[in-house]
């Protein structure tokens, strides 16, 4: 079948967060008529203002210009915007149960709320990311509640936060779960525009599809794990992480991408979606003995910048000043869900320490949480004043070329813990530091 003879469907967006607003403005994008639907209205009365609720370089633009030309619509009401579509994508949140199984209430929220509206060709499309099993439940609620068979795919989002346009309109693939192979046609058609360079489009079973996004998760945080587990070997030996990972990265079945050593990973995906696999695994009476590793290095390095504080300080912590630059779980994004900078402020807190702290977008979002506990930098330089160290906890391009002669000027003591790699050790010791990467042995 010619991949262009679908043209243009009417879609509705539950859930207008990092994934559905991007979704949904990308299927506008793209000459289809997409309805998005929340149930935080001041989210839906910012975005029908044209206020952009969250931080994602080019999203704007792209909602207002989407919005003019009446191809983007957003909305609380979700019976109206369920009545005449012919795609119904679920993106609503799926966060961590306190027993670390994905909490599916707002999910199942939904598909109560969506049955008695759906037309009778309607397509549902999990796009949330769900446990192996939601897709098929799911069919079978709504054949509960509607009297009917109703179509239910699974098409696992891949976006990158701060990159999620590009991911969105060029995915490196596009992973579909269904039972029925027109369902995978017309999801085909919907996809065409973004496939342009021969990308794949993967039809699967709805269960293959549900891991698959599991699977990319657990694999990616297993790398960050790996690398930060021989980053803190490297330490111990004098050797230099930076240099062991160009000297394995040359070989094409390592390469280079993702092995970065740091703080550890945060965000609203991988911690989350780790522990809803291993959660899994345990039901199905598996061990998940590396996917538990994964987790317990990763804990484990969340708190390496406190534990090179303490030691630092010799454990004396109480009225220093500690600035910290970068709060974002990741730079180009304002979200800070398990960022690895809250352990730190949360520890620094807790041994007495005062904090000055800086980031380019994410700063209004902490203070929500902190209020005056820390105080606020307008620039990275604001933070530094009287500062008895600096450390980095997200590499913000502009943190890079700072004027490390105005910092160390600035500092009380010019000492720096780089959680992110992401100075010289060379130019920082030039430049008077005491400095701390993460596997780079502490004197050149
Ligand atoms: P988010 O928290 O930013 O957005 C979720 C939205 O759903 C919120 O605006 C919330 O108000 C809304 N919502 C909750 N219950 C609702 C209901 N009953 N009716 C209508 N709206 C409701 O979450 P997100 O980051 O966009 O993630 C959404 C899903 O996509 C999750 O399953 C996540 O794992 C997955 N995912 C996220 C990313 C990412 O980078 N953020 C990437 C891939 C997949």
């Amino acid at each position: 079948s010619h991949p262009h003879k679908g043209g243009h469907v009417k879609i509705t967006i539950v859930g207008t967060g990092y994934v559905g607003l991007v979704t949904g403005t990308c299927f506008a994008e793209t000459g289809n008529d997409v309805i998005c639907v929340d149930i935080d209205a001041n989210k839906v009365a910012m975005l029908s203002r044209g206020e952009i609720p969250i931080y994602e370089p080019g999203l704007g633009e792209m909602v207002e210009r989407n919005t003019q030309l009446g191809r983007l619509r957003f909305t609380t009401d979700l019976a109206t915007a369920c009545n005449d579509a012919d795609l119904l994508y679920l993106a609503v949140g799926t966060p961590s149960a306190d027993d670390g199984t994905a909490d599916l209430s707002n999910l199942w929220a939904v598909v109560e709320q969506a049955a008695p509206h759906i037309g009778p060709k309607a397509i549902v499309v999990i796009k949330s990311t769900v446990p192996v099993g939601t897709n098929a439940g799911a069919a079978s609620r709504f054949k509960e509640l509607t009297g009917r068979e109703v179509d239910v795919a699974s098409n696992p989002e891949f976006l990158k936060e701060g990159a999620a346009i590009d991911d969105c309109m060029k995915p490196d693939r596009v992973v579909v779960g269904c039972r029925r192979a027109e369902v995978g046609e017309k999801l085909r058609e919907l996809y065409a525009p973004f496939l342009r360079t021969e990308k794949p489009f993967l039809v699967m079973s709805p269960e293959s599809a549900e891991m698959t996004k599991y699977v990319a998760n657990a694999m990616l945080a297993t790398k960050i794990s790996f690398i930060n587990e021989m980053a803190n070997l490297c330490e111990l030996m004098a050797a230099d992480i930076d240099d062991v990972r160009r000297g394995i990265g040359h070989d094409a079945r390592i390469g280079f991408s993702f092995l970065f050593p740091g703080v550890g990973y945060g965000g609203s995906c991988f911690p989350k979606d780790v522990r809803a696999l291993r959660s899994m695994a345990t039901a199905l009476g598996v061990d998940p003995r590396m996917l538990t590793a994964v987790e317990e290095v990763n804990d484990n390095q969340k708190c390496i910048v406190t534990q090179k504080l303490k030691k630092h300080f010799k454990d004396d912590l109480a009225g220093k000043t500690i600035a910290v630059w970068g709060l974002a779980f990741k730079p180009r994004t304002d979200d800070i869900r398990e960022a690895p900078a809250l352990t730190l402020i949360d520890q620094m807190l807790a041994a007495g320490a005062r904090l000055q702290v800086h980031d380019p977008e994410a700063a209004a979002n902490v203070k929500a949480i902190y209020g005056d506990k820390l105080s606020y930098g307008e620039n990275p330089y604001d933070a530094l004043p009287g500062a008895d160290a600096l450390a980095v906890m997200t590499e913000w391009k502009e943190y890079v070329h700072v004027d490390l002669a105005r910092v160390a000027h600035l500092m009380n003591t010019p000492v720096v813990f780089d959680g992110r790699n992401v100075y010289s050790r060379a130019r920082m010791h030039e430049a008077g530091f005491t400095y701390y990467g993460i596997g780079r042995s502490p004197v050149l």
